[in-house]
């Protein structure tokens, strides 16, 4: 992928998370709780996160991972 291209797509995935209205979350470590990552809330599958205070590395399926959190 070209540079050019990179930043186009940058710029569409940013249009894209306002126009489907996506909610931000965290990943929180499942040890320590630090906030390791956020997601967005269409986010599915696994994946490995490592946690820079306490130093674990935790696979995780995003699904488990979910806060069913309301704002109405
Ligand atoms: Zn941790």
């Amino acid at each position: 992928m070209t540079t050019e291209a990179m930043y186009k797509y940058l710029s569409i995935s940013s249009m894209e998370i306002d126009a489907a209205g996506l909610n931000e979350r965290f990943i929180k470590c499942p040890k320590c709780n630090y906030k390791v990552q956020s997601v967005y809330s269409d986010c599915t599958g696994h994946m490995n996160i490592k946690c820079p205070k306490c130093k674990r590395i935790f696979a995780i399926n995003l699904a488990y991972f979910r806060t069913a959190k309301r704002y109405f």
